[in-house]
């Protein structure tokens, strides 16, 4: 009875994803979730739950921040972190018993439980009461995803030294919250809590918040989050962090080598993830997770076992759910004998802040260092008409175009709406669009789009019209 064509460890994004389109094309599909819901990280600790607590916490800060300008005159405005934490609950099971619902759907059986491998073509489940399963498969695909990292000194307790998940379900708004890592997790989660009137100081090993982004991204967004009250301690190497009953104390090392000592009240740790294959029984295939922990695959996401396949955040490439999405189609559709595509230099990134940053393509730094000769064009969000009605005038845009091609190489924002914006530059850029060619399109007016067409006419020949 338990044959199948494909057998899928691990429910989030990847996984289910993966599970989806296979069914589609015709296989009979298990998919094996060791936790009670679907979804995996992103719907369960992830994107979802960290979203609907940035949105809540945004209205928050316009309520106290902006209504007054607008005309609109609320008293005694309060934020109430139970019902914050009560209304996230909900989105989150809506969307993962959405996901039930799809794999009911599609005749996707679901199997709960840890899932190992036995050998290449047997996966056993061991289900919380101990009762194993085991299911023959012609396929295995790997989507068991990934877990907060941290480092010694800063081991997570959960209770005052905390990860994302513990910060997603806070039961009190703290005074102070000191946050190891500026990169995604620690902006958004410090966001949300410094809109709520939290002091958030910020730790950070490199020279920049969001390091990995375009530099200018970097400097805007420590502008605005400076505004926000966010202090920032760069160049600080984390030392020790300690519980202290009721509260934290952290020391680190400056760039000076001082001994430097921080106070909150709680500790969050947000300095990447690292891939997750405990219990996986790799070993009993001969599989090894590489020096990073992942599952080498090759350019079919095809690990050294012919017939087992990885994707997500368990492989190498960006821990994004929509790399995770892509691949798990690339997997299915390859399996159907088709010849799918994935372009990994087109995945846009985005940081919820707000304004929001998005970006993608190449950096000017990455450009430079590949020797490309290149015009940039940038416009300023407080020139647009949109944003001055909406009062959100931070933030820039900024593309950057081959001077030799015109052909668009990066576009990076730091804009109101600009994980939704960023959409028609990963379109332009899948089309090789040049610079002029965005320029050229018809926007509408008044939005921030029109941000887009007036840095790609920067960009093509410096003739953005409303600067
Ligand atoms: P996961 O979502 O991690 O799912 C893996 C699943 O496998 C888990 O459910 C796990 O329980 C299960 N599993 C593991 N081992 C076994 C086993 N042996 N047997 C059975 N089940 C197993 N990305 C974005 O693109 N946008 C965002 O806005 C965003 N926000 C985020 C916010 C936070 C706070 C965090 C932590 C992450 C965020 N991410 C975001 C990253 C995103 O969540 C991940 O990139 C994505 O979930 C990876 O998908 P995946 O399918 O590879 O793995
Ligand atoms: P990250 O890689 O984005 O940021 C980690 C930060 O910690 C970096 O700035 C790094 O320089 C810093 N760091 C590393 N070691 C340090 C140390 N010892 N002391 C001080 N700073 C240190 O990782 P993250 O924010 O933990 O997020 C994890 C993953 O989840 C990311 O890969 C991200 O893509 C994904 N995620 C995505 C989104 C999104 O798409 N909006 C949101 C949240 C998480």
């Amino acid at each position: 009875m338990n044959n199948f064509d494909i057998t899928i460890i691990g429910s989030g994004p990847g996984g289910y994803v993966a599970a989806i389109r296979c069914a589609q094309l015709g296989m009979k599909t298990a998919i094996i979730e060791k936790y009670n819901t679907l979804g995996g990280t992103c719907l369960n600790v992830g994107c979802i739950p960290s979203k609907t607590l940035l949105d809540s916490s945004e209205h928050f800060h316009n309520a106290t921040h902006n209504f007054t300008e607008h005309g609109i005159d609320v008293k005694d405005v309060k934020a109430n972190i139970e019902q914050m934490i009560i209304r996230k609950n909900k989105v989150v099971s809506q969307t993962c018993d959405g996901i039930k619902f799809l794999m009911d759907k599609n005749n996707i059986e679901v199997f709960n439980g840890i899932g190992s491998i036995v050998d290449k073509n047997s996966v056993k489940v061991t289900d919380k009461d101990n009762k194993e399963t085991v299911l023959n498969t012609k396929n295995i695909l790997l989507a068991t995803g990934s877990k907060p990292n941290f480092f010694p000194g800063m081991e997570p307790d959960k209770d005052r030294i905390i990860t994302s998940t513990e910060a997603l379900n806070m039961k009190e708004i703290p005074k102070k919250m000191i946050v190891i890592g500026g990169g995604v997790i620690g902006l958004e989660l410090g966001s949300v809590f410094a809109r709520l009137g939290t002091k958030i100081e910020v730790v950070e090993f490199a020279n920049t918040i969001i390091p990995t982004m375009d530099k200018t991204m970097s400097k805007e967004l420590t502008k605005v989050l400076k505004k926000e009250g966010f202090k920032f301690h760069l160049q600080h190497k984390v030392q020790q962090v300690t519980n202290t009953g009721k509260g934290v104390k952290l020391t680190a090392l400056n760039k000076k080598d001082e001994e430097v000592t921080l106070e909150g009240d709680y500790c969050l740790v947000a300095v990447g993830r690292k891939p997750f294959t405990t219990g996986l029984g790799l070993e009993n295939v001969g599989l090894v997770p590489n020096n990073k922990g992942q599952i080498d695959v090759n350019d079919n996401l095809q690990t050294a076992v012919p017939n087992i396949y990885a994707i997500g955040d368990v492989v190498r490439g960006p821990m994004l759910a929509h790399k995770a999405e892509e691949e798990g189609v690339f997997v299915a559709e390859l399996l159907a004998g088709q010849k799918p595509h994935l372009n990994y230099d087109l995945i846009p990134g985005v940081v919820y802040t707000w304004p929001e940053v998005a970006s993608v393509g190449k950096t000017e730094d990455e450009l430079i260092s590949e020797g490309k000769e290149i015009n940039i064009g940038s416009f300023p969000i407080k020139a647009l008409g949109r944003a001055r009605a909406s009062m959100d005038i931070m933030g820039t845009i900024k593309v950057i175009a081959d001077k030799e091609t015109d052909e668009v190489l990066g576009v990076h924002m730091i804009a109101p709406r600009a994980a939704d914006l960023i959409m028609e530059a990963v379109v332009a850029m899948e089309f090789r669009a040049s610079a002029e060619d965005i320029a050229r399109i018809c926007h509408p007016h008044p939005t921030y789009s029109e941000g887009i067409k007036e840095a790609a006419l920067a960009a093509t020949s410096d003739r953005a019209l409303h600067i």
